[in-house]
């Protein structure tokens, strides 16, 4: 039987995955089996010697040829089937993937970076991203520079006051406050230093892609080089396992194989499987699910006077409505916001800082549908508020200078009934601006601020 998949619907071939699977052949069963095999059985030595020549060997790097499994580490059928269907996903020649986002982050850099080179990030990132760049790549000899890269002319200004730059990298939209990068825009600005230089010293494009996951968008498809993405977040879905991906061009393949031989760092094929099985094949479903959801959540929290800005791509009132519109949009070419929500609340940034923390406590406490919790993509409705949690020991002051919103809330949309988030959410905003308001009404006696803010 030939491979006829591509024929078909993106959403449907995440369902099937490839008509015929070079991976393993399971001629009766539908699901694949979770497998489990740390080594595997070698006919003759002969068969042991061609494995070791063709592992990440581009000469045998080819769809059609079943790959020799020899260890774990270096190769095996369930991840392999989900590498081929995060590649089609996301529009890419190849992927491997990881134990976990991190892993996949500082692998596809660990390839394209070394001694000597320098990465140019977007500020805002992922934190345990941003620690990677500023506690461990120093140590590594690699420096990292930072720049608002919303904003072109900082690119600009980065790449030509650093010619060693060999990876521009960044995430869109951003955690936690959803700022947009122009993937086009960075990857032709790349392209025209590219052109001007040898293939060795060219630059690198890297967007992780978690937030939006490839439903909402397709870095490759904007000129992207390099893809990666947390696998435990929108993709995996259900919030059961960890994992991570990079989707490449084929080129980088034999060296992301490599360094996952070395550095070790793979995925689980008890974690490959439910991304595989579970996680891939609804991301369609439930990420229009969330996306409904996160538009009617979004809109409710900007009429709600407690609220100072709530910021979702989805909003008309998006300070870069215009560039989300062009670039998230899902397999079908239809806008496609993404399900997570930032907002904002009101108040002097200690008062909202405080109001955060009543917040969180009163769903902590009250709500059945929104879960304080970090994470994000899950078919529960996760809620976290940066400053009085991740960065609470530092004071107020420092959070404002880090960039960190006292009242910034992170608001991850589930598959739950809209109504009944709202209405969670309803309740635990009133009982705390209720509180608030007693608070002030105790300390400063000003009786009219009750009827002001009831
Ligand atoms: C969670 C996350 C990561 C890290 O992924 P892990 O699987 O937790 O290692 C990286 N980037 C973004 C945007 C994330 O949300």
């Amino acid at each position: 039987m030939r491979d006829r998949s591509d024929r078909y619907h993106l959403e449907s071939r995440l369902i099937h995955g490839k008509m015929v699977n070079r991976h393993w052949n399971y001629q009766d069963h539908i699901v694949p089996p979770i497998s489990a095999s740390s080594a595997y059985r070698l006919e003759s030595s002969q068969r042991g010697a061609e494995g070791f020549v063709e592992f990440a060997n581009p000469e045998f790097n080819d769809d059609e040829r079943p790959p020799i499994y020899i260890y774990d580490r270096l190769d095996e059928p369930s991840r392999g089937m989900l590498e081929d269907n995060l590649a089609v996903a996301e529009g890419g020649e190849s992927c491997v993937t990881f134990a976990t986002g991190m892993a996949a982050i500082s692998a596809a850099l660990g390839v394209l970076v070394k001694v000597g080179d320098t990465v140019a990030s977007h500020r805002n990132i992922y934190g345990c991203t941003y620690s990677l760049f500023v506690n461990w790549f120093p140590r590594l000899g690699i420096e990292v520079v930072f720049g608002d890269f919303t904003d072109l002319e900082q690119l600009d200004a980065v790449l030509a006051a650093h010619p060693t730059v060999k990876v521009v990298y960044g995430e869109t939209p951003s955690n936690p406050n959803l700022e947009l990068l122009d993937l086009e825009a960075i990857a032709a600005r790349v392209e025209a230093i590219n052109r001007e230089r040898p293939p060795e010293r060219r630059i690198f494009t890297l967007v992780d892609n978690t937030f939006a996951t490839p439903f909402c968008q397709r870095p490759l498809t904007h000129g992207i080089d390099v893809v990666v993405h947390s696998l435990t977040k929108g993709i995996g879905g259900f919030g059961t396992d960890m994992g991570g991906a990079v989707i490449a061009p084929k080129l980088l393949e034999p060296d992301l194989l490599l360094y996952r031989k070395d550095f070790g760092g793979a995925l689980a094929p008890k974690a490959a499987w439910p991304a595989l099985v579970h996680g891939l094949p609804t991301l369609a479903l439930r990420t229009r699910r969330q996306m409904d959801t996160a538009l009617e959540v979004a809109t409710y929290l900007e009429s709600h006077p407690a609220i100072d800005r709530v910021l979702f791509p989805g909003l008309d009132s998006f300070p870069q409505a215009e560039l989300a519109r062009r670039q998230m949009r899902d397999f079908d070419g239809e806008f496609a916001p993404g399900s997570v929500v930032y907002f904002r609340l009101a108040g002097s940034p200690e008062a909202a800082r405080t109001e955060g923390q009543r917040l969180m406590d009163s769903l902590a406490t009250d709500a059945l549908t929104v879960t304080l919790a970090v994470s994000l993509g899950q078919i529960r409705t996760l809620v976290e508020h940066p400053a009085s949690m991740t960065h609470a020991p530092l004071p107020v002051e420092r959070q404002l200078e880090a960039g960190i919103d006292p009242g910034g809330i992170r608001l991850a949309i589930g598959i739950e009934r809209a109504s009944d988030i709202i209405a969670d959410l309803e309740r635990a905003l009133d009982a705390t601006s209720a509180a608030a308001v007693r608070h002030d009404a105790e300390r400063c006696s000003i009786g009219h601020a009750v009827t002001a803010m009831s």
